[in-house]
């Protein structure tokens, strides 16, 4: 064949004149992409070879070479892969076939920032070469092909390409970038293996760079003030070195990886500097085929708190690395979890868009999610503080392993507990099995280790509901007049503390069965936990009461929605406490702190109709005074601040002198 030259199909040439006439906001991912072309066309001889091992020639070692000539101003991968015969050079690198590259046409908005901004991110294989080539030499020979039988591809990057028939002896591609002026800083060894280190550290092919080594300019006169050198260089050695450690950790089969390895690797990838607490490395068959490799770290970031954080899950297509803040990969509570997710079903330039959409991602997240939960169930039950994991009567054998798990819950709850809360409300289909991961302290642990598993296997007889109270603090929730009764009556209480708690349990209204009852929110009902005489005792309370109630609801109109006789005080006079359907006083009051609209709900208020300072009520000159700082102290007790603190203090001061 002589020279040819032909036009490039309608599409291309589109693609082109884009990524030739915009800014790139990534030009480097053009190597990743370049690259990845190379380790597909040794998978395709490794492939083909299965049944022609002859197509291996003398050179059975699949590599890819990358070599740059500063006064030629070119940069050059070369493999030794299937290579391209001249229709194959015509037929892939002038039309567009791939079905990845056409979605991505669909989704160009004709925006040319934007849509160079898509390129920066997801890159379109060879012709990626184009953003920082304005030239580029294709000469290949395809396997099992004559040396006379090569081909040689020259494009400008605009309509057309040319092609002619070259004698190539090596096999496979070499792709000739001729650098543009601006790109001149890829004439650079430090500088790519940089940006390969970066995406393609993982590819399982070696790549190789020539050595170089510094030498000093030749001498021309020893007399000359300066040594009378001309200036030095670095200087190619011949020999070659890989510099990819050529190997993704998670293509290996687990037996071959030693602990120590698995965590070095999660250094590498988290930058994160202690050992992680737990991994699982599995490789996921059926409809979706991935390999996930997932740690959950021993402590929580600075930054564990945004939660727009990239999330630390790397995508990676047939080891090439696609993006690492694939949000779709793993739901935001479990933005802590790290590693790695390489599937072989997703097209190489997939698009942030694409992961959202396609059902081999929503496949893969769900995977990923329930991994996560049973990486932690098995913690949790090897806890030592999980009694729930004895529960079902058999006792665990303990070995080893399961040694190395104890404590390892309490530790990973501690650090990432809260946010795990988070997907109470974020994973409704995970809720169950979420619940059951959620710790908490209570009225019987000042350690946060007691599960809902654990509290219901504790539950008083005749108790029907899961109590639990919300405050700022644990000294404020244990030391709540709320929980009067509760103590008085042996009734364990969860004590929540986390800021998350309180929105958390809006969406967890009951656990096995048991409601979960807030013990400020309504009515106290201790339902069979208080025997008749009690019952009785409380009815004849009240009804004494009922003038002087009435008086109160007068006093405190514009402050309490209600006033009524209580039997959860012991020791207080009065607490506050909200309607069954209302928001907490301390979540409005939390609202209200990070400047948010919270609604305006005044609580009631509940008094102890035996206490001292409530007998006092009746008939007092100092009634109204009385009835507030009944409210103001009731409001203190819970972390409020009264409305007007001076006036509290004007009137308390008052009765004291
Ligand atoms: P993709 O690789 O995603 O299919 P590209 O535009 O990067 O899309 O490449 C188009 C085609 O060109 C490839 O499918 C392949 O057939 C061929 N090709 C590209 N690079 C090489 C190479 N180094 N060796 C052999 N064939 C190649």
């Amino acid at each position: 064949m002589s020279k040819q030259t032909l036009s490039f199909q309608a599409e291309v040439a589109q693609l082109l004149h884009l990524v030739t006439h915009s800014l790139y906001s990534n030009q480097e991912i053009f190597l990743r992409e370049l690259i990845s072309n190379a380790s597909d066309a040794c998978d395709k001889l490794r492939f083909e070879a299965l049944d022609k091992p002859d197509l291996y020639e003398d050179a059975p070692n699949l590599e890819v070479r990358v070599t740059f000539d500063k006064a030629a101003k070119t940069l050059t991968i070369t493999d030794n892969g299937i290579g391209m015969s001249q229709q194959e050079a015509i037929d892939h690198l002038g039309t567009i076939a791939k079905s990845g590259t056409k979605d991505f046409m669909g989704k160009l908005s004709g925006d040319q920032k934007a849509d160079a901004q898509l390129i920066g991110q997801f890159g379109v294989g060879f012709y990626s070469g184009f953003i920082v080539a304005d030239k580029i030499t294709v000469e290949s020979r395809r396997a099992g092909l004559k040396a006379e039988e090569g081909v040689r591809w020259i494009s400008g990057g605009t309509g057309d390409f040319e092609v002619e028939t070259i004698t190539r002896a090596p096999r496979g591609t070499s792709i000739i970038l001729h650098l543009r002026d601006d790109a001149e800083e890829y004439l650079n060894a430090w500088k790519l293996k940089q940006v390969i280190a970066k995406y393609s550290d993982h590819i399982s092919l070696p790549i190789l760079m020539e050595k170089e080594e510094w030498k000093d300019g030749e001498l021309i006169n020893p007399n000359d003030e300066n040594g009378g050198r001309q200036p030095g260089g670095m200087v190619k050695t011949g020999e070659w070195e890989t510099i990819n450690k050529a190997s993704a950790l998670w293509t290996r089969p687990k037996k071959d990886i030693t602990e120590e390895q698995y965590a070095e690797f999660y250094k590498t990838i988290s930058h994160d500097h202690e050992a992680p607490l737990t991994w699982a490395h599995n490789r996921v068959e059926g409809n979706t085929e991935y390999t996930q490799l997932l740690y959950i770290p021993a402590k929580a970031p600075f930054d564990l708190w945004n939660r727009d954080k990239k999330a630390g899950v790397k995508l990676y297509v047939k080891r090439v690395f696609i993006m690492d803040d694939a949000e779709a990969l793993m739901p935001t509570y479990l933005r802590f979890v790290k590693g790695v997710i390489d599937s072989a079903d997703l097209p190489l330039n997939v698009s942030r868009e694409l992961l959202q959409e396609s059902r081999d991602v929503r496949a893969i997240r769900e995977g990923s999610t329930k991994r996560v939960l049973s990486m932690l169930e098995d913690l949790a039950k090897h806890d030592k503080h999980d009694t729930a994991a004895g529960a079902d009567g058999v006792t665990d054998v303990v070995d080893a392993d399961d040694k190395a798990k104890e404590g390892k819950y309490t530790q990973f709850y501690s650090e990432f507990g809260a946010v795990l809360k988070e997907g109470l409300g974020e994973d409704f289909g995970n809720r169950e099995r979420l619940a059951k991961l959620l710790r908490f302290a209570s009225t019987t642990s000042d350690a946060v280790t007691v599960g809902f598993a654990d509290y219901k296997a504790r539950m008083k007889e005749g108790q029907e509901a899961i109590y639990y109270i919300t405050a700022d603090t644990l000294a404020a929730a244990k030391n709540s007049p709320q929980l009067e009764v509760f103590k008085k009556k042996g009734i364990e209480v969860l004590l929540m503390t986390d800021r998350v708690d309180e929105w958390a349990l809006n969406y967890l209204h009951e656990f096995d069965g048991t409601p979960l009852q807030s013990v400020a929110k309504g009515a106290v009902d201790l339902g069979k936990l208080q025997d008749e005489a009690e019952k009785k005792a409380a009815e004849e309370a009240a009804e004494a009461f009922k003038p002087v109630l009435a008086k109160l609801k007068e006093a405190l109109k514009d402050k309490a929605e209600d006033v009524r006789v209580t039997t959860r005080l012991v020791d207080s006079p009065a607490c506050l406490v909200v309607q069954d359907d209302g928001m907490s006083t301390q979540l409005a009051r939390m609202l209200k702190q990070a400047g948010q609209q919270a609604p305006e709900t005044k609580p009631v208020l509940e008094v102890n109709a035996e206490h001292a300072l409530v007998k006092k009520l009746d008939g007092s000159v100092h009634f109204h005074d009385l009835a507030h700082i009944l409210f103001d102290q009731a409001l203190l007790a819970e972390g409020g601040l009264p409305e007007d603190p001076a006036a509290y203090v004007k009137r308390v001061n008052a009765l004291l002198v």
